[in-house]
């Protein structure tokens, strides 16, 4: 049993394939094992060592992944998106206090231009021979003879998606990944036959976590493509096969709309299942992606205060239910009223959860530890019920909620019924503020090329499938949705943002 990052990776036979860059070299598991030991050994040699935070500015592909690996072996790994600007990554610097930045020959402008005097550039590149290289012109101090990562030191420092408020820090220890890594095999029974087509970015819980770690830790392949791209993944597919890929509801909705041009190629290269997790999958593209991949598409539910997946629906012939997120695998799932009391099956309430996946606290925001932390459960801030066969289903996060004059409208509703309207490709509702009631409930829509509808119609199409109460009182017609890095619908802005 695996207890640490680098544990997992001793489960892969030495000639198997570990990582994969496509159309590129392939190493094994006994090349990734000993780059990643000669690069943490390294980082030890430059000064940094256990409890030293290592940001990380790489793009997705086989270096970040096996930077990552190294420097949360001897150290603690901090990934952050490389598209961040110098502020950004001067705040995040300052945040995570790291000691080093790792970046690229040649990039990283903005995160360079951020470094502070007291940090260590070091840049990663392969050689001739495919073995990723450190270096750098000094050192962080002399050199650490700390030994390798234990269960319980920080593996890595990453920031929750800021989609409700500002980041929070959160610091994942290995035992949390280990625990959550053998959720996520035992959920998709992952084994050493399967490869993962890895799209999400690795400075996210969801591409660490589900698309490398698990992965690697049941001894097979991952695929390193440079990031998602809804044009050339069809190529990845063919070239590589991978048995499966895990992403966000909006890459899933960009494949959709790409599948008819390549039904050849996904027919000959099957899927064993689609996973989808971090935003709410709308059932209705759930169905279409099933008919058109001919694969199980599979919703599961993560943060990253719980390294990820909490829970998840099972594999047949265990049964999907469109619209929940599933069932906890190796994670306590309840319901709690704002009383901290666990409420019966049916009634709705803040989704709490407990396991060995879950961390210990934030990191320095003890006003944020105090509320959710509570008897022993984690409060996710999601709002959702367990429903009569266990399986949760989320109606919100309750900071999205509309509270239109005291009645709590669930936004997830009106935008599932948005996107059963033909010439609906993406949809979003969300509160505005409005003198007498509150809040009133809006809705933006992004239209499907080439097909055209009006406010009226759409309006009508919502007033034939919702109570009156819930239909938005105004729909705007926009070219995109706001998004943040991973993907996520920005809903609680989306007021501001169209100036309302
Ligand atoms: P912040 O905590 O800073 O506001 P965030 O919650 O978006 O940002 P993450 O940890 O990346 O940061 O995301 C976790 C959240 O994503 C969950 O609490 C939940 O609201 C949402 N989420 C994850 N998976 C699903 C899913 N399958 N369906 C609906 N929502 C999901
Ligand atoms: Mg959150």
């Amino acid at each position: 049993m695996y207890r640490t990052v680098y544990d997992l990776l001793t489960t892969g036979s030495d000639t198997d394939p570990a990582l994969i860059a496509p159309g590129g070299p392939t190493w094994n598991f006994a090349d990734l094992r000993a780059q990643v030991y000669r690069l943490a050994e390294w980082l030890q040699n430059h000064g940094l060592g256990r409890g030293d935070r290592i940001a990380i500015a790489l793009g997705n592909g086989p270096a970040m992944a096996i930077t990552f690996l190294a420097a949360a072996t001897a150290a603690t790994a901090a990934p952050l998106n490389p598209k961040y600007r110098r502020d950004e990554f001067a705040f995040y610097y300052e945040d995570t206090q790291a000691r080093a930045l790792i970046v690229a020959p040649g990039e990283g402008d903005e995160a360079r231009a951020a470094l502070r005097s007291d940090m260590l550039l070091i840049e990663a590149a392969f050689d001739s021979n495919h073995q990723l290289t450190f270096s750098t012109s000094g050192t962080a101090g002399s050199p650490r003879r700390d030994g390798l990562a234990t269960p319980d030191d920080i593996a890595m420092i990453l920031h929750t998606s800021g989609t409700t408020s500002r980041p929070k820090r959160v610091p994942i220890r290995h035992r949390n990944l280990a625990a959550s890594t053998s959720n996520i095999i035992t959920t998709y029974q992952l084994s050493a036959a399967d490869r993962s087509l890895c799209v999400m970015p690795l400075f996210h819980i969801h591409g660490i976590v589900a698309s490398l770690l698990s992965q690697l830790a049941a001894g097979g392949a991952v695929i390193c493509p440079p990031g998602f791209d809804g044009l050339k993944f069809w190529s990845w597919v063919e070239q590589e096969r991978p048995t499966w890929y895990s992403a966000v509801p909006t890459m899933h909705q960009v494949l959709l709309a790409r599948a008819g041009r390549n039904t050849a190629i996904i027919k000959a290269n099957p899927f064993r299942f689609i996973r989808s997790s971090s935003a709410p999958l709308p059932p209705v593209v759930m169905e279409q992606m099933e008919e058109v991949f001919a694969a199980p598409v599979i919703e599961s539910y993560g943060m990253t205060e719980a390294s990820h997946q909490m829970t998840s629906n099972p594999l047949p012939p265990g049964r999907r239910k469109p619209g929940s997120v599933g069932i906890g695998f190796g994670v306590e799932v309840g319901i709690m009223d704002e009383h901290g009391q666990l409420l019966p099956a049916g009634v709705k309430g803040e989704v709490v959860v407990r396991g060995p996946n879950v961390v210990d606290g934030y990191e320095n925001n003890p006003e944020a530890n105090a509320t959710a932390f509570v008897n022993g459960w984690f409060r996710t801030g999601d709002q959702g019920y367990l429903d009569e066969d266990g399986y949760l289903c989320l109606t919100g996060r309750i900071k999205e909620l509309i509270n239109r004059g005291g009645e709590k409208i669930s936004p997830l509703e009106i935008d599932d019924v948005l996107l059963r309207h033909p010439a609906v490709a993406e949809a979003l509702a969300f509160a505005v503020p409005h003198p007498t009631l509150g809040e009133e409930v809006h809705a933006a829509v992004v239209l499907r090329e080439g097909m055209s509808a009006d406010e009226r119609e759409l309006r009508e199409h919502c007033a034939r499938l919702l109570a009156d109460f819930k239909v938005p009182r105004a729909i705007h017609i926009l070219s995109a949705l706001p998004r943040g890095a991973t993907g996520k619908l920005q809903r609680i802005t989306m007021a501001k943002t169209l100036g309302l």
